[in-house]
């Protein structure tokens, strides 16, 4: 028996018949991109995000872009972001003008802490884009605090934390993408909450933020003329419709999710030459990543035993042929000592439990 890394619940058979479902009222309603199931899905996920706005994008990359850009930076800016994540952070801080600084993940984890965000901060620095990596929203708190002690605006990229939650002292309970000043969503099919296809939502409390964020998706369009020079970043009423069903299902979903992480950090927590991801309360386990020194040998064994594994990620942003110069003359050995070590195994809803069984015996065996 093989194990795929990711198969998208969307095929199973109950989720399937409604996605048809939906998917016809769409096609008779003949509104294909924007209109009431985006307004829907929008009023629905603010809902679930606490007192905020919704406005749906078409990508979690889009969502980014226009966070940064509603921020107005003007070059000699500085943001702050960690190294170890995807790339699409770095293109966004880049593309709104101000200069990206990056930040080293903490010694013993994938993610930057404010420790390692307070180390890059300069009289020039505007905001902090924090990630919550993995789906491990624990940092969230500390680098809030951070940037309210600093005067700086908090930018959060949930795109691997939907459902995730952390405490805050004054807040209580406060679920991701419910943390920043702007917080960035994507539902590219693999995320916590997944389209069928490509789509993102950004959220905030600031209700002329969200105004205009309306406006920049659509070609920066206010009534009938354009306000500014925006983009093409709108919500297609298929996604939206996939989304509005997927809402209903997350919470289960994300139980499955938490349920394979601790199945998984139990069959494995006995094994010697590689570290387990921490069990933190409120984490939505999008990905499940070891650390592991034998790396490429453990992937081409688990691949022989037929468990398909990925990493994430190859080399941090510094570490890019696209970033050097100037970015790869910098030394943040944490992020490059973990892009040497990670391996993720196969973390998604629909697994079953003899695959996750077999996940286990062929880790096990892989490391022996
Ligand atoms: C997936 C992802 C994005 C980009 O989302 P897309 O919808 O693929 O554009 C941005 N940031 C992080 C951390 C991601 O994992």
């Amino acid at each position: 028996m093989s194990v795929p890394f990711f198969r998208s619940s969307w095929k199973e058979p109950e989720a399937a018949d409604r996605v048809s479902t939906a998917w016809t009222r769409v096609l008779d309603s003949g509104c294909f991109i924007l209109g009431p199931a985006v307004q829907r899905f929008e009023t629905a996920l603010a809902r679930r995000l606490g007192p905020r706005q919704v406005v749906g994008v078409n990508s979690g990359t889009d969502a980014l872009v226009l966070a940064l850009r509603l921020l107005d930076l003007k070059p000699g800016d500085e943001v702050v972001l960690p190294s170890y994540t995807f790339f699409a952070c770095f293109e966004a801080v880049l593309r709104s003008g101000a200069q990206p600084v990056l930040c080293d993940s903490a010694p013993d984890d994938f993610i930057a802490r404010a420790q390692e965000v307070a180390a890059k901060l300069t009289p020039r620095t505007r905001a902090v884009l924090a990630v919550p990596l993995f789906g491990d929203a624990s940092a969230l708190p500390g680098i809030a605090q951070l940037c309210r002690d600093n005067g700086l605006i908090l930018v959060e990229d949930a795109a691997q934390a939907l459902g995730a939650h952390a405490w805050a002292p004054d807040r209580g309970r406060v679920p991701v993408g419910g943390w920043g000043d702007l917080s960035t969503m994507s539902f590219y099919p693999t995320k916590t909450l997944g389209a069928i296809g490509d789509a993102g939502a950004l959220s905030s409390a600031r209700p002329e933020l969200m105004e205009r964020a309306l406006s920049l998706r659509n070609h920066g369009l206010s009534g009938s003329v354009h306000a500014e020079v925006g983009y093409n970043s709108r919500m297609d009423a298929l996604q939206a419709e996939v989304l509005l069903l997927g809402l209903e299902f997350l919470d289960g979903w994300l139980a499955r999710r938490q349920a394979i992480a601790r199945h998984y950090l139990a069959g494995l927590s006995d094994l010697h030459g590689m570290s387990l991801p921490a069990d933190r309360e409120g984490h939505a386990w999008n990905c499940f990543v070891l650390r592991c020194a034998r790396r490429g040998d453990v992937q081409a064994r688990l691949a022989e035993a037929g468990v398909e594994t990925k990493i994430y990620y190859e080399r941090p942003i510094h570490r890019q042929p696209a970033c050097r110069p100037p970015f790869g003359e910098m030394d943040l050995p944490h992020a490059s000592a973990h892009a040497r070590e990670a391996l993720a195994l196969p973390i998604f809803p629909g697994m079953h439990e003899v695959e996750v069984e077999r996940v286990i015996a062929a880790v096990r065996q892989a490391v022996a």
